[in-house]
């Protein structure tokens, strides 16, 4: 037998993401997990990757951290009067008028 044994995850969290099941072994023998993002996204994702703490979300994390200090710097440098950015949905409304 080569390879790594399986270790079960399913139903961990990690970060937004919960491993539900083992999909397959990827080349390195490590075994891919379908993972549920806390944002509705669903990806197949290496045990070692989320056990080792470098797989946190789909994707979304990051891309909506980025967003987000994108949007607040443009509101600043745009709009020096009006600095309520506290939350996104402010944002999202203050943009959308
Ligand atoms: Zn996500």
């Amino acid at each position: 037998m080569t390879g790594r044994p399986l270790v079960d995850i399913a139903g961990r969290k990690f970060g937004s993401l919960t491993a539900r099941y083992p999909v397959r072994k990827d080349k390195s023998g490590h075994y891919l997990w379908h993972c549920g993002c806390e944002c509705g996204a669903t990806k197949a994702i290496r045990s070692n990757s989320l056990l080792g703490g470098r797989t946190k979300s789909c994707g979304c994390l990051s891309a909506d951290m980025a967003s987000h200090r994108i949007r607040a710097r443009n509101l600043k440098y745009n709009r020096k009067g009006i600095l309520r950015y506290r939350d996104s949905s402010a944002v999202d409304e203050f943009l959308a008028s």
